[in-house]
C-alpha cells in the first residue's frame, strides 16, 4: 500500500539508508524538507554532490582531501618518520586537536571486524605497509581504539608491521577500555600519546 506521492516516497526511501535513520525519522525529515525554501534545497543537494566531486583520498594517509596530498601531509614542519595509525578520520582530528602529536597520520577507515565482515584484506595493509618502508618511518603509534575491535586489529598490524623493523607503540594508561578516541578530551589523549608503550 502506498501513501505518499512518488517523489516523496523516493526522498524517503534515500534518507532511510543513512544510518540511524529508520522509517519514522525518515518521514519527519522528508516533510521538514518539502517545507524548505529552494534555494535551501539546492544548496543541500549541491553540498552532497561536492562530496562525490570534491574529495579525494590523500595518497599518503588516506584522509579525506580536496587537494592529494592532503595539507597536513605536505607540511614540512611535521615529523616525517613519526605514523600515527587510526580508525577513522573523526580520530585524526581528536588527536589533531589535543596538540599532542607532530608526525603523520594513516586512517584505516575501520578496524578487523569479522562477524560484520571486515577482514585484513579491508584495512589498506599493503598501502600501510608500503608507506612505512618507502617514507622510512621509525616509529608507528598504533592508535586504533582500546575497544575489542580496535585491540585485535593492533594486533594484526604488529603482526605485518614487525617484519619491516619499526618501532612500534601503543598509547597507554589512560584510554578508558572501550572507549572511542573521538569523544575523548585532549588532556587524556594527550597523556595517553606520551605514556605510550612499545609493543
Ligand atoms: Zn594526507
Amino acid at each position: 500500500m502506498k501513501s505518499y506521492p512518488d517523489a516523496l516516497e523516493a526522498l524517503m526511501a534515500q534518507l532511510r539508508k543513512l544510518p540511524g535513520v529508520g522509517p519514522k525519522t525518515a518521514a519527519r525529515l522528508a516533510f521538514h524538507l518539502v517545507r524548505q525554501p529552494s534555494a535551501d534545497l539546492e544548496s543541500l543537494a549541491a553540498a552532497i554532490l561536492d562530496i562525490r566531486e570534491r574529495l579525494v583520498l590523500c595518497s599518503f594517509c588516506q584522509n579525506l582531501t580536496e587537494i592529494d596530498p592532503c595539507p597536513l601531509c605536505r607540511d614540512e614542519s611535521r615529523d616525517r618518520h613519526l605514523l600515527c595509525v587510526v580508525e577513522y578520520p573523526a580520530d585524526l582530528v581528536a588527536i589533531e586537536n589535543s596538540g599532542a602529536f607532530r608526525g603523520r597520520y594513516f586512517v584505516l577507515h575501520g578496524t578487523l571486524a569479522p562477524l560484520q565482515g571486515v577482514g585484513p584484506e579491508d584495512l589498506r595493509l599493503e598501502k600501510l605497509k608500503e608507506i612505512v618502508t618507502d617514507a622510512r618511518i621509525e616509529e608507528v603509534i598504533l592508535a586504533t581504539n582500546p575497544t575489542v575491535e580496535g585491540n585485535s586489529t593492533a594486533l594484526l598490524l604488529r603482526e605485518n608491521l614487525h617484519p619491516l623493523g619499526v618501532r612500534l607503540s601503543r598509547p597507554a594508561c589512560g584510554l578508558p577500555v572501550g572507549a572511542d578516541l573521538e569523544y575523548m578530551d585532549p588532556v587524556t589523549i594527550c597523556r595517553s600519546l606520551d605514556g605510550r608503550g612499545t609493543l
